[in-house]
């Protein structure tokens, strides 16, 4: 058996393309387009390619986007004054502070600053508290996506026993509470979790957030079921099929032996992330004024 290719990058496109007619759809009836402003500190290569996505993903779907850039030195006052006038600022619908942050500035401090209603990230703890007990909350994007992908391949989720491997408050936990909020039956693993691969052949859905890479073989797959592997590892040239190739945390062509369906590294989980993003944004803007969230 081998499984199918779950096409991240496809899915992402149709949502991007359905996000960007409900921009037109918001301008006309508000008069301005949704607005994304992102945090960008220090010169981190990583964190500056994703921004780039960000920013034209963003002006793609004819949002307003805006990158506010910093060296590495800026001190911590200076970003929480930037924060404190993009929460007051009305054109601003969206806040995102790109991490990591230089070790001198305290990440808990600048993401709990941001005003909940535009932290698009979904990692404010009053939306982290929202997701946890049911209510409205804008949701952290990779988990957002991976669910989106899990609906669209499944359909309903009721009654399926997820098992998600890892437990950040980023990927991990919000994971398992909107595979909850779907009515799986949701086994969270981490690093104390004692015989993972038993535990994994359990799972009807299968999602993998642990940053090692393929460390998910083949033969912890349950035949018939569905992989999502959010891992995103660059191996180094000097490791087999090195040349800085991206892998994710599962061994694909093994898994793909036992699943009925699984995402790729690249091309599955990640394009999804910043769809995610633009699917916030355009909520968040939606409630800040007063109209109802787009289909
Ligand atoms: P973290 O490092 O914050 O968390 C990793 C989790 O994996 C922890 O809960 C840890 O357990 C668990 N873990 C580590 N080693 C093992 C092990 N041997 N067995 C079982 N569990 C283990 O990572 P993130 O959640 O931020 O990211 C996970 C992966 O997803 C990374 O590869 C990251 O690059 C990728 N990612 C991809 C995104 C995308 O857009 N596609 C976005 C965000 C992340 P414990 O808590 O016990 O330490």
């Amino acid at each position: 058996m081998s499984a199918d290719k779950i096409d991240g990058k496809a899915a992402a496109a149709a949502l991007r393309e359905r996000i960007a007619s409900a921009v037109s759809h918001f301008k006309e009836q508000v008069g301005r387009a949704p607005g994304l402003h992102v945090v960008l500190v220090g010169d981190d290569p990583a964190s500056a390619v994703y921004v780039g996505s960000k920013e034209k993903a963003t002006e793609a779907a004819g949002m307003v986007g805006k990158v506010h850039r910093y060296p590495a030195g800026v001190t911590e006052a200076e970003i929480l004054h930037l924060i404190d006038r993009m929460n007051r600022d009305a054109t601003v619908d969206g806040i995102l502070v790109q991490l990591p942050l230089p070790d001198h500035i305290d990440s808990a401090h600048v993401l709990d600053r941001i005003d909940p209603a535009k932290d698009v990230d979904g990692f404010h703890v009053i939306n982290a508290g929202k997701l946890a007990v049911g209510e409205s909350a804008l949701v952290p994007c990779t988990p957002y996506g991976c669910i989106h992908l899990l609906k669209e391949r499944l359909g309903d989720l009721s009654g399926k026993h997820a098992v998600v491997i890892g437990r950040s408050n980023i990927v991990g936990k919000p994971m398992a509470q909107l595979l909850l909020q779907e009515n799986a039956t949701v086994t969270i693993a981490h690093s104390r979790t004692a015989d993972l691969p038993a535990l994994a052949r359990q799972a009807d859905i299968l999602v993998a957030a642990v940053g090692r890479p393929e460390m998910i073989k083949g033969d912890w797959v349950k035949p018939g079921a569905t992989v999502i592997d959010v891992g995103i590892n660059r191996l180094r040239p000097s490791e087999e099929g090195g040349r800085g190739k991206l892998v994710g945390d599962v061994a694909y062509d093994e898994a793909a032996e036992h699943a009925a369906a699984i995402t790729p590294v690249p091309g599955g989980v990640g394009p999804m992330t910043i769809a995610m993003l633009l699917a916030n944004t355009l909520r968040a803007a939606n409630a800040r004024e007063g109209l109802e969230p787009p289909q």
